[in-house]
This record gives C-alpha cells, sequence and structure tokens, in this order.
C-alpha cells in the first residue's frame, strides 16, 4: 500500500492544534515583539506576526508541534506508559526531552535563537507562563517549550533579515 502525506494537512493541522490548546499566533508574536523591539529599529507587532508565520510554515515546526501536543494530550488522557506517564504529567526537573524537542526548532535558525531559548525558559513571558503554570487542568509539558522555541525562532529570523538588509553582503 502506498504512502502519501498531503503537506497542507500537516500545516493545518499544527495550526488548528496549536489554537485547540489555547495558543494564537498573536501571543506568541508578543514574546517576539518584546525579545526584538530594543534591537530591531521600528519593528512592528505585523512583523512578528508574520515571522512566526513563517516560522509556522516549515514543516520540521509543523512535526515538532504535532509530537508535542501528543504527548501532552495523551498524557492528559493517562494514556502514557509509567513511567513516562508521571514525569511529562509532573514536568520532572530531570526529563528534559521536551526541551530536545523544542530545540528541533531553534537548531533552523542559529545562535541568536538558542539564546533567546533559554532567556525564554528563565524568564516564562506571556503565553510561555500561562502554559507553565498549570493551572488550566491541562498538561502542557511539550507545548510550553515548543512555543518558547517558535518565538525565539521568529526573533532570531528578524535580527538576521534585519542585519542582513542593513550589510549587504560582500564577496569574500
Ligand atoms: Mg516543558
Amino acid at each position: 500500500m502506498s504512502y502519501s502525506l498531503k503537506p497542507d494537512e500537516v500545516a493545518a493541522a499544527a495550526k488548528d492544534w496549536l489554537e485547540k490548546r489555547g495558543v494564537r499566533i498573536e501571543d506568541i508574536a508578543e514574546i517576539t515583539y518584546a525579545l526584538q523591539k530594543d534591537y530591531v529599529e521600528d519593528v512592528q507587532m505585523e512583523d512578528c506576526i508574520e515571522s512566526v508565520e513563517r516560522v509556522i510554515s516549515k514543516r520540521e515546526v509543523q512535526n515538532a508541534v504535532l509530537t508535542g501536543i501528543q504527548l501532552d494530550y495523551l498524557c492528559e488522557q493517562g494514556a502514557l506508559i509509567a513511567p513516562l506517564q508521571d514525569m511529562v504529567k509532573y514536568d520532572e526537573g530531570l526529563y528534559g526531552a521536551d526541551e530536545i524537542l523544542a530545540l528541533s526548532i531553534v537548531n533552523i535558525y542559529g545562535s541568536i535563537g538558542l539564546t533567546n531559548f533559554g532567556y525564554i525558559d528563565k524568564v516564562k513571558p506571556g503565553i510561555v507562563g500561562r502554559l507553565n503554570d498549570k493551572t488550566d487542568g491541562q498538561v502542557h509539558t511539550f507545548l510550553d517549550d515548543i512555543v518558547a522555541a517558535i518565538a525565539s525562532s521568529a526573533a532570531s529570523r528578524l535580527a538576521h533579515n534585519t542585519y542582513d538588509a542593513e550589510k549587504p553582503m560582500t564577496p569574500p
């Protein structure tokens, strides 16, 4: 039996699931804006929204979104195998696979993305803080890191694009 995957369906599912889990593009873009407003002159919220959308349009990112949300969701149903079930449910300190999955997003965008990701992970601004505060009865062990990764990758894109526009590459 042959297998064929429709890229549009993967993209739509990733966007759909982000929304179902309470994450709007604007929420992610707010973090991107806060990260870049002091570094990218005249940066507007619309630029940040566009950058977030560009990040989410990448297949590697959609894969991470769908995988992470799926694990959070299965954990809510109590469907993970012990001891993983409790490790994900309680966001166990030594369990780092959530960060590692999110890094598969950040890795696409280079070192500025990585520094920003570390910063968001510490400060937990906006939607990342809300996902992390465990008050909505849902499990977001994977999703908080994925949102942090998308926001920091979008910031990295903006930073690089601005720099490249100001200083066009000259031949060596
Ligand atoms: Mg996490």
